[in-house]
Order: structure tokens, then C-alpha cells, then sequence
């Protein structure tokens, strides 16, 4: 099947528009490094587009109608978004879901320690990264810390021109002949990515100086005490902002498009549908990396609640509608693909893999050794999916992700297509996929919006 590589079809006319739309993913994706600040940015987004937070309504028993906007957050950390249809909903809505949290390296509880005067910040790494690639990079770090009397502070460092940055540190190569032996899995041990953060001695302390002048600077710099560290979601993520890439300046290094390229494009999308008949709705989950468990996971009772609580204010307060409700809604599970790399062409087979330039992929499975683990979308919904597409001139392709046996992964499909209704992977293909520094082709950005509004509207 060949497919035209998509910048073809954009002219004097209209390729300022897909330039454009870039230019608002990274400065999203330089604000909102972590799952908080992504929903943080996404609210705002949400409310500057006139979406109403659900707790309004529930608080004043307002009712939901066709053509509201609604909105909703979960401990800070998950995003869903209506725009209201004119179809009831126990026939089922049209879902876009993403995943906002990116792999990284989170501070431990207790992370702060001095050793032969430097000062230290003690981590745990977060979702599949490659160690190795972590180390002697510029860091900044983004979280909040909450005290025992129930206030917070945002902490970030490294971001601001005049800030700071951190790094972690590697072996001269010098003195890496042992290192060097080693597999690349164990070149750089999970214990040793130990963040530095200071050198100089507090005066007047007697021991442990550098420390006690660290902690110091938390105190009068940030506002908290060593000892808050405990109750702190802090995440050592790279410095520094996305920026164009290419001498033609057609695609875009950042950190987090894994999956945050088709969060933002799944909520512009949505922000863009006019009037729909079945809702429209998009969902930003967390700790996908990390298995999709716990309350503001995609395993989270929040989705269905959600739903029970939207159609309970449209007078609907029916467990079985619910179920059909859900039964019958239709899902892209948008989340990134693995993009052919010229340089590491042998773990793809070129049938079947996402291509740059070649628009949003669809990846019927995932999973891997023999589909394990896999949602495989029904032939019926990928029929109905390729016609939308091609009906709304999207460029698409299909993907898998790798050789057969060459590795493979999962995503939020399985968890959703668990109420019964009909989900697909679907979004941007990546390059670096889990490094510091991620890349993505501005076009397919574009086309993978053109398909997640395409899909709001025309999903049945
Ligand atoms: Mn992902
Ligand atoms: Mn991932």
C-alpha cells in the first residue's frame, strides 16, 4: 500500500497552518513536563475554550445538555473533557485517550545526602528509560512538595534562563575499561542515578556542610524543609525547551511526546469539533508507563464514574445505562508509535511499521511474543476507522511495533476495550521513543488532530 508522504499535500496555502499548530504543542510541552503540570495546562486550555469543571454542575445541580462543554480532573493527575452530543448516551461516545505521564527519574523520599562534600539527590527511575542515556545531561526538576499542615509548593528548577541545572554524572572514558565491558543494561546502575545538586560548605555547621547548606537554600530559596521531601512528587526531567529540529525545521526534539503529542492533539481536536452528534470526549490518564494501576491510572474507577455522574444531570441515573453507555462507545487509544529508523532498520519489518511524514498510524495490536498482552481492534472497527480517515483526506498508515519477537509493549486499548466497546492504538510515530530527548515530524502531529477530530465526528 503506498502511501503519499503527507507534507505533498500542504501548499503555500495551507502549510503555515500545520507549522502553526506545532508552535502551540512545544510551548504545551515546555510547560508541562509532569503529569500535573500537563493537567494544569490542559484546565486552562480547557476553561479559555468555555468548558465548565463538572463540580460546578454537580455543586449546583445544574443540568447537562447538548452542546455543553465539560470538564473534570482527578487528584490533580487526569483530565476528562465532554463536549456534549446529541445522542443519548447509552449509545455510546466517542473517546480519544492519551497518556500523560512521560518516563523520567523520580526523586526517592528520603533523596538528599552529602558524599565527599557534594551534595546528592537520591533517585528512583520511572517507566522503561535506558540509563545510560540519562547521564551528563543538563536536568531540571518539576513537582510539587506538600507539608503536614496540607499546603504546597511547586518546585521547579532548571527551566528559567536564569536557573540553575543538575545533572547526573558518568565515568570519564578514561577510566572506563571496566565500565565499558559491561551490557548496556547495566552500564549505568538504577542506584547510581544520584542527582547533583551542590558543593558549597554552609559556614558554621560541623559536619555534613554541603548539605546543611542545601538544606538551607530549600528553606529560604523554595520553602520547605528536608523533612517535606517525604509527603513531594518531584521529577528530575531534562532541562530546557522543545525546539524545532531539521534544517527545514519540520519536526520538533522535546521531552514527553511519548504520549503528550497525542494528548495535546486528542484535546485540540475535541476543543476544535463543532456540534457532534454522539459526545465527544478526551481523556488524559497517568502512570501508563508504569502499568496503568491505581486511582488516576486508566484502570482508575474515575472514567466510569464520570460517565455515571454526566448522564445522572442529563436525568439519566440508570447502572445499566452506564453499561450500555460504555458498551457502546468507540475509542482511539491514542498513543505514540515506534518510527522507522534508518539507523536501526533491522528490528522493523518495513511492511508493517510507522514511517515519518506518513500521518497518524493505527496499530491494530500491540503486545508482543505472539500478540501477548495485546488489544487487537476488530476487523469491523478498522474498516470503520479507515473510512472515516480516508472520507477527512487524513493521512494515515498502519503500524506494528517491531519485528515479530523483536520486543514489543501495551498500551490503555486493553484496559478500555474491558467495558466492551471498540478501541485502536492510534497516533504520532516517535523517534527516541523513552529518551531524554524525543522527536516527532510536525506533519504527522497535524494529520494525527485532522484524524482524532475526524473520528469525534464521524464515529458510529
Ligand atoms: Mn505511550
Ligand atoms: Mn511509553
Amino acid at each position: 500500500m503506498e502511501i503519499k508522504n503527507a507534507w505533498e499535500k500542504y501548499n503555500d496555502d495551507n502549510f503555515k497552518v500545520v507549522m502553526d499548530f506545532a508552535e502551540g504543542y512545544k510551548k504545551f510541552i515546555t510547560d508541562a513536563k509532569t503529569e500535573r503540570e500537563c493537567v494544569t495546562e490542559a484546565v486552562a486550555i480547557c476553561e479559555a475554550n468555555g468548558y465548565v469543571n463538572l463540580d460546578t454542575y454537580i455543586a449546583e445541580g445544574k443540568e447537562i445538555k447538548t452542546g455543553d462543554k465539560v470538564y473534570v480532573t482527578n487528584m490533580k493527575k487526569n483530565l476528562l473533557a465532554f463536549k456534549i452530543g446529541s445522542v443519548p448516551f447509552e449509545k455510546g461516545i466517542n473517546i480519544l485517550g492519551a497518556h500523560i505521564d512521560s518516563p523520567r527519574i523520580d526523586l526517592k523520599q528520603n533523596p538528599l545526602y552529602e558524599d565527599t562534600e557534594l551534595a546528592l539527590l537520591d533517585t528512583h527511575y520511572y517507566g522503561g528509560i535506558k540509563k545510560y542515556q540519562w547521564v551528563t545531561l543538563p536536568l531540571a526538576l518539576h513537582g510539587v512538595v506538600v507539608k503536614k499542615d496540607g499546603s504546597s509548593v511547586n518546585f521547579v528548577v532548571g527551566e528559567d534562563a536564569n536557573d540553575p541545572v543538575l545533572v547526573i554524572s558518568d565515568l570519564l572514558p578514561h577510566l572506563s575499561a571496566g565500565q565499558m565491558k559491561k551490557s548496556a543494561s547495566e552500564i549505568i546502575d538504577g542506584e547510581d542515578l544520584n542527582v547533583l545538586i551542590g558543593s558549597i560548605p554552609l559556614k558554621g555547621e560541623e559536619k555534613e556542610k554541603v548539605k546543611g547548606y542545601m538544606k538551607k537554600i530549600l528553606k529560604d530559596k523554595y520553602n520547605f524543609e528536608e523533612d517535606d521531601f517525604i509527603s513531594a512528587e518531584i521529577e528530575v526531567v531534562p532541562a530546557g525547551a522543545a525546539r524545532d529540529l531539521g534544517l527545514d525545521a519540520s519536526m520538533v526534539i522535546g521531552y514527553g511526546h511519548d504520549d503528550r503529542v497525542c494528548a495535546y492533539s486528542s484535546l485540540l481536536a475535541l476543543l476544535e469539533a463543532g456540534d457532534l452528534e454522539r459526545t465527544g470526549c478526551c481523556f488524559l490518564v497517568d502512570k501508563e508507563e508504569v502499568g496503568s494501576q491505581g486511582a488516576t491510572g486508566a484502570h482508575s474507577a474515575f472514567f466510569e464514574n464520570t460517565i455515571a455522574e454526566i448522564m445522572a444531570l442529563m436525568g439519566v441515573d440508570s447502572n445499566l445505562k452506564v453499561r450500555r453507555a460504555l458498551a457502546n462507545s468507540k475509542m482511539l487509544s491514542s498513543d505514540v508509535s515506534a518510527a522507522f529508523d534508518p539507523n536501526y532498520a533491522s528490528v522493523n519489518e518495513r511492511k508493517n511499521t510507522a514511517y515519518f511524514s506518513k500521518g497518524l498510524a493505527l496499530n491494530k495490536y500491540t503486545g508482543s511474543r505472539g500478540k501477548g498482552g495485546c488489544n487487537d481492534a476488530n476487523a469491523e472497527f478498522v474498516g470503520q476507522v479507515r473510512a472515516i480517515m480516508d472520507n477527512n483526506g487524513v493521512t494515515w498508515q498502519t503500524a506494528e511495533l517491531g519485528r515479530v519477537d523483536a520486543g514489543g509493549g501495551g498500551t490503555i486499548a486493553c484496559i478500555s476495550a474491558n467495558y466492551g466497546m471498540e478501541v485502536i492504538d492510534s497516533g504520532v510515530p516517535v523517534l527516541n521513543m523513552h529518551a531524554p530527548w524525543e522527536v516527532i515530524s510536525k506533519v504527522d502531529l497535524y494529520e494525527a488532530k485532522q484524524g482524532y477530530l475526524a473520528f469525534l465526528k464521524d464515529a458510529k
